[in-house]
């Protein structure tokens, strides 16, 4: 298989040119997204829209410049996420109204995007579409939103970001969960694979390290379960495995409050990975491949996902945007990326010492994230080796104006105004303020 190429441009600005958003377009091109779009196409353009009280998601910009560009080429975008499973006990995406509540409050509006803002399995995730995955590692069938399987065109907008079950969430991720309805993502938690006692598509449950109801978090996991699984007894907890579907919420509540009764099997992270790989499989196999493209903003880079109601230190510096048409070169540049990345300060990765080069999720989340990787090689999905291509902007006359909200000077377009209506007030200039005398080196009394 040949090389994939994956085009990139690091953060960091100092002109016009290097601007964020002028360099997200650039590469959009590059990439050659542009040729994903016919005139009249639906492009459903596909982001974490973050949960509520997150502040590590994408921002409005990043992903409002990609719609501009998605219109010039003649596609209709629309903004879309789905539903989730209750993540935690206040999850703020299990329907369609909590998911725009958030979405809005993030900055990911009709009116700031311009253009519809979607949630692609309907009001309470249950709008999907059957898909077949015959290739699949595990999974053999997933269920996808059904806004985003019947769009034309899918530009897969995603954040790169830790998680902390599959380690890593970038362009799969994006996706292998995030285009998954309800009941796609509990079978890609794999809450239907093997028989509830292994606890391989279940909780595990160390009932004897629950305190019962003198544990002060007793009513809250019994409260956080949406499927009423969970009894919490004066000595301990009764767990009915039959009502479960695996949506991680009493794992949430148990672990993250520093219990430890429920949690998981240390292999369930890695098969959470290949499942994850095979759902988004699924996914793509509701599109013509020159129907997709991928970019990926690497920037406030926290440990956990965006499905998280918190957002940790970065473990890196804002690192760039990345582009392609190959999934699977996408993910393996980030993660690359990512790991020759030095430390940001505070963060866990600093904390543990790690030098650039080192395999940074492996180290702060404690499970390999090429794991989803190369299942989604394995099934052909694409191939982890890459070409970087590095955009360098370089500030020219003929490009200053490129990505600016004008082609023109905006200084022109005032200067018809003051030419119509004057400054101030007409005819006089900034006239009549009365000016005052300089004082040279005035400033230097505030110097110390
Ligand atoms: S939070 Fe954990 S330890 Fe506390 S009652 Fe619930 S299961 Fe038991
Ligand atoms: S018992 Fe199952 S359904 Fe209930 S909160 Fe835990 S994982 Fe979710």
């Amino acid at each position: 298989m040949a090389k994939s190429k994956v085009y990139f441009a690091a953060n960091g600005a100092t002109n016009w040119a290097e601007a964020k958003a002028v360099k997200a377009k650039v590469l959009f091109y590059m990439a050659g997204l542009d040729k994903c779009i016919k005139p009249g196409d639906s492009v459903a353009i596909k982001i974490h829209n973050g949960e509520w009280n997150r502040s590590a998601c994408l921002r409005p910009e990043d992903v409002a410049t990609i719609v501009e560009e998605v219109k010039k080429c003649g596609g209709k975008p629309f903004v879309t996420d789905t539903t989730t499973l209750t993540y935690h006990l206040f999850n703020s995406r299990y329907d369609e109204i909590h998911a725009l509540r958030g979405s809005y409050r993030h900055g990911f509006a009709p009116n700031s995007m311009q253009c519809p803002v979607v949630i692609a399995d309907g009001w309470i995730g249950h709008d999907d579409v059957r898909v077949d995955i015959p290739d699949g590692n595990i999974l053999k069938e997933t269920y996808i939103g059904r806004a985003l399987a019947g769009a034309d065109v899918l530009i897969n907008l995603a954040h790169a970001k830790g998680h902390p079950i599959t380690s890593f969430g970038g362009c799969l991720k994006n996706i292998g969960i995030g285009a998954q309805s309800k009941r796609g993502k509990y079978v890609t938690h794999l809450s239907m694979w093997g028989d509830p006692s292994d606890a391989i598509g279940y909780p595990l449950v160390n009932g004897q390290n629950c305190g019962g109801k003198s544990c002060k978090w007793a009513k809250f996991c019994e409260q956080g379960c949406p499927e009423g699984a969970i009894t919490i007894t004066d000595d301990g907890i009764d767990f009915n495995y039959e009502k479960c579907r695996l949506c991680y919420s009493c794992q949430v509540t148990c672990m993250f409050t520093g219990e430890s009764t429920i949690g998981f099997r240390d292999d369930y992270f890695p098969y959470a990975q290949i499942a994850m790989s095979d759902a988004a499989k699924g996914c793509l196999n509701l599109f013509d491949p020159d129907k997709v493209g991928y970019m990926a903003y690497i920037q406030d880079v926290s440990p956990e996902c965006d499905c998280f109601p918190w957002a940790g230190i970065p473990i890196v510096p804002d690192v760039g945007i990345v582009a392609g048409k190959d999934i699977v070169a996408m993910d393996a540049a980030i993660l690359d990326l990512i790991d020759k990345a030095p430390n940001y300060p505070g963060s866990r990765a600093d904390a543990l010492g790690l030098k650039p080069g080192d395999n940074k999720f492996l180290a702060v989340n404690l499970a390999d994230p090429r794991i989803a990787v190369r299942a989604a090689q394995k099934i052909n999905m694409g191939t982890m080796d890459y070409e970087l291509e590095t955009y360098e902007a370089i500030l020219t006359p003929e490009n200053m104006n490129y990505g600016q909200i004008e082609d023109e000077p905006t200084t022109l377009l005032l200067r018809k105004q003051y030419e119509k209506v004057g400054h101030v007030t007409k005819g006089q200039g900034v006239e009549p303020f009365k000016r005052a005398k300089f004082v040279e080196g005035a400033w230097k009394q505030f110097a110390k």
